[in-house]
């Protein structure tokens, strides 16, 4: 019989999954299709994100935060704590268990919102006969099966780069799955790469007491950043007792033997160095995954780095076909897939039923970034650095975490709130956030930024006492040269 649908989804990560089950939503028969086994070799729904990305990421940060503060910092609230030590064992199965729950979730979802879910490898081909609808062969590794849709949305997300002389072992050297999977402490650790992933990884291992190095190629820290907020970043990692960042650094060699690996590069100064440690993880960026879709045969465009070429609505140059997330421009970030899904099965509803209004297009500049490091790093809209070159003057308000009551009582005041803001209308234009759970403080900007708010805005909304939140009002406030605290 022949399977056919409205829309097809290669992929179910972030970007892939939340398409679906919005197209089920929209009364559209949707066919999602992924190929992801965990390692006991089963299907498991939730791309990277859940199943080596962000979830069980964080999920570690939080065992290995909670660790180091029972040792570190429950002293000084007089809690006395004697002879904490780790199983990695069993934070490791902690994080397994987190992930099979969201994975097991989204298959739940599915049979809810009545999403066909297809476990396999998918190769697009274009249909012969019916032009209108694209043929998908897929190959569960038994039989191969096919179906037929109308929409397809390429949701293929993004796979670890590799560096090209030094192939992941997943022994010694490396990448996210197996940063995720150690069975136990390295006692030193070398991360190749100052991203969000290697920033991240090396935290967890670090606050188990892991002496860690970071070797970064760029000549400066977390270039993206707001260059203040990277400074500060700096200037805090580098007082963390294990932790080492070394940027500009060239590797020359790595080399692996039986109980370590041993890593040669020039320095800065172009001085040579060598780095011995007992496992390596290379974190030196993603690359689009394409791999075994058939693009070349159906003559999609592609750019230079691989990625699928979309415009604003994520619509490729063949006809019904569009790809979001990872695999094409902008950052590769979970909740960016998963707007480009939306927007993209919306408006495929919005063809089907014969609408012809514009689509919304998803707001890059609105779109939150967050690194779990501790203090957290989290930024909205434009760095001072970007306004300046692009020549838009800006007023400044500043504030920091130790003159708030909240993060006082916390014990975690290093950081401060920026608020960027346009010189002559005073909108917002950026927020950048260095401390305590800015992962979540960040929200309250990105809804200003998204609601086209002026500084004025925050500074005349009430925020609870004493609250974190309290520090992004004073930011505001202090962009009019009146906050009220310092
Ligand atoms: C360690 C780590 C931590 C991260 N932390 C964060 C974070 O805190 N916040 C955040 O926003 N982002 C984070 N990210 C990035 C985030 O995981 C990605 O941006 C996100 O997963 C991209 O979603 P996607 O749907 O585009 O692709 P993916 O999640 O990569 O999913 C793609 C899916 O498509 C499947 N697939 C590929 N080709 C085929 C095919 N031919 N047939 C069938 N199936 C196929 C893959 O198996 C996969 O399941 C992290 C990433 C890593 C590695």
């Amino acid at each position: 019989m022949l399977k056919l649908f409205d829309v097809a989804i290669i992929g179910a990560g972030p970007g892939g999954y939340v398409a679906a089950i919005r197209s089920a939503q929209l009364g559209l028969n949707t066919v999602c299709i992924d190929e992801w086994e965990n390692t006991k070799g089963k299907a498991s729904l939730g791309g990277t994100c859940l199943n080596v990305g962000c979830i069980p990421s964080k999920a570690l940060l939080e065992s290995s935060e909670n660790f180091y503060r029972s040792v570190h910092k429950f002293p000084a609230h007089g809690i006395k704590v004697e002879g904490v030590s780790i199983d990695v064992s069993v934070m490791i199965s902690r994080k397994d268990k987190i992930v099979t729950t969201f994975t097991g979730g989204i298959a739940a979802l599915f049979k809810k919102n009545k999403v066909t879910s297809i476990h396999g490898k998918a190769k697009l081909l274009k249909h012969g006969k019916q032009e209108e609808t694209w043929k998908i062969e897929i190959d569960n590794k038994k039989e191969l099966e096919t179906v037929y849709a109308k929409h397809v949305i390429v949701a293929t997300g993004s796979t670890p780069r590799q560096l090209l002389s030094t192939p992941i072992d997943n022994v010694r050297i490396l990448d996210n799955s197996g940063a995720l999977d150690l069975t136990e402490r390295p006692e030193r650790l070398g991360v190749i790469g100052a991203g969000v992933i290697g920033l991240e990884m090396g935290s967890v291992w670090r606050r188990l007491g892991s002496e860690v190095t970071i070797l970064e190629a760029m000549p400066e820290f977390l270039m993206a950043a707001d260059e203040q907020i990277a400074k500060e970043a700096r200037k805090i990692f580098s007082k963390e007792p294990g932790l080492s960042i070394q940027t500009g650094i060239e590797i020359k060699e790595i080399k692996t033997n039986k109980n370590n690996v041993i890593v040669t590069f020039t320095d800065n100064s172009g001085k040579s160095q060598k780095l011995e440690v007992d496992k390596l993880i290379v974190a030196v960026g993603r690359v689009p995954n394409t791999a075994g879709l058939g693009l070349t045969d159906l003559d999609l465009k592609v750019d230079e780095r691989g990625y699928i070429v979309v415009d604003d609505f994520c619509c490729t140059d063949l006809p019904n076909l569009y790809a979001v997330g990872d695999v094409v421009r902008g950052p590769m970030l979970a909740h960016k897939a998963s707007e480009e899904g939306v927007a993209v099965a919306e408006m495929i509803a919005a063809i089907e039923k014969g609408n012809t209004r514009k689509p919304e297009k998803v707001n890059f500049n609105t779109i939150p970034r967050v690194i779990y490091t501790s203090p957290e790093i989290a930024w909205v809209g434009k760095t001072e650095q970007e306004l300046k070159s692009a020549n838009i003057s800006y007023k400044v308000g500043q504030f920091p975490f130790i003159a708030n009551g909240r993060a006082r009582a916390l014990g975690d005041t290093v950081g401060f709130v920026k608020v960027l803001a346009d010189a002559t209308s005073d909108r917002i234009l950026g927020v950048h956030m260095i401390g305590p759970y800015v992962s979540e403080l960040i929200s309250e900007a990105v809804v200003a930024m998204e609601f086209s708010a002026s500084s004025e805005d925050i500074a005349r909304i009430i925020h609870a006492h004493p609250s974190l939140s309290e520090v992004l009002h004073e930011a505001a406030l202090g962009v009019d040269k009146r906050a009220l605290h310092i």
